[in-house]
């Protein structure tokens, strides 16, 4: 059974359990390590992230968590950081020294204007209409060149949910995959991710949640990157501790039916594959 997961939220950020009850969870179904990857804090107000306040807290508790638990789990450190030029990235956490970083576009930006593509709908709506003139293009546009820009100016181990535009401009927008200026729009995205030697999260939030019928990236998404030789690693973004392998025995029959029979996963300082 695949028992990893590394991208984790806890009471620090909008999770909803402490650290130390993902662990006990974590433990009780059989891991053998976990890593926690709560959202970096931004400089600007977000009520999602770890608040600047919290930050060395939170550092500080996975630490002390490592300790307790040593010879029991392994416990990794890291963060789920943005990419918005001259703003935040993961050259700007580099110095406390993290186990691994994901790197996740939750923000569009126009004319220096940031909106959410990811948190309540309405929020969405409001910046679609308002920065973007309804203008799906552009904003899709938008979003993968921040995905690009964090593969060439600011890479990180794991490049998060990497198609999550889609999550609300689906419901404007019904049908938005199958258009054929998207597709080619993501041959390229795949070719840079290719390029830059990236390991690519398969992410089973929307699955859970009941958004979204297939994980971060979707299938025909996946099978491009198998053809293309990208590493995957899965992970279940969980935010409570119920959620840490939900659908993990949904997704993982689909991956192999697509070819892909290891994930990488982080073994005390490397990305190493194992089999599903
Ligand atoms: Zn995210
Ligand atoms: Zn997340």
């Amino acid at each position: 059974m695949y028992l990893y997961n590394f991208h984790s939220h806890s009471c620090f950020d909008d999770g909803k359990c402490s650290p130390e009850e993902y662990l006990t969870e974590a433990i009780r179904l059989g891991f053998k390590s976990y890593g926690f990857s709560g959202h970096a804090p931004l400089p600007f107000e977000s009520v999602w992230c770890i608040q600047k306040e919290n930050f060395q807290k939170y550092l500080e508790e996975i630490n002390l968590l490592k300790d307790k638990y040593a010879g029991i789990i392994d416990v990794y450190s890291g963060l789920e950081i943005d990419y918005i030029k001259g703003i935040t990235g993961p050259a700007k956490f580099m110095e406390y020294k993290l186990d691994y970083v994901i790197g996740s576009v939750h923000f569009v930006e126009k004319g220096g204007e940031i909106f959410e593509i990811d948190g309540p709908y309405e929020n969405f709506e409001k910046g679609f209409k308002e920065v973007f003139d309804c203008d799906k293009k552009a904003l899709v546009y938008n979003f993968y060149e921040k995905t690009c820009d964090f593969l060439k100016s600011d890479k990180p181990d794991l490049l998060g949910h990497f198609d999550k535009v889609k999550l609300h401009l689906m419901r404007t927008v019904p049908g938005l995959e199958a258009e054929e200026w998207y597709k080619n729009l993501l041959k390229d995205v795949l070719v840079e991710i290719k390029n830059s030697g990236v390991i690519v999260e398969i992410n089973v939030r929307g699955i859970y949640k009941g958004y979204t019928k297939e994980p971060y990236p979707a299938y025909d998404i996946i099978k491009q990157m198998k053809r293309l030789g990208i590493k995957i690693s899965l992970n279940s973004d969980s935010h409570h501790i119920n959620e840490i392998t939900s659908k993990y025995d949904e997704v993982i029959p689909v991956l192999k039916a697509i070819g892909y029979e290891e994930s990488m996963v982080f073994d005390r300082g490397f990305w190493k594959t194992t089999k599903f």
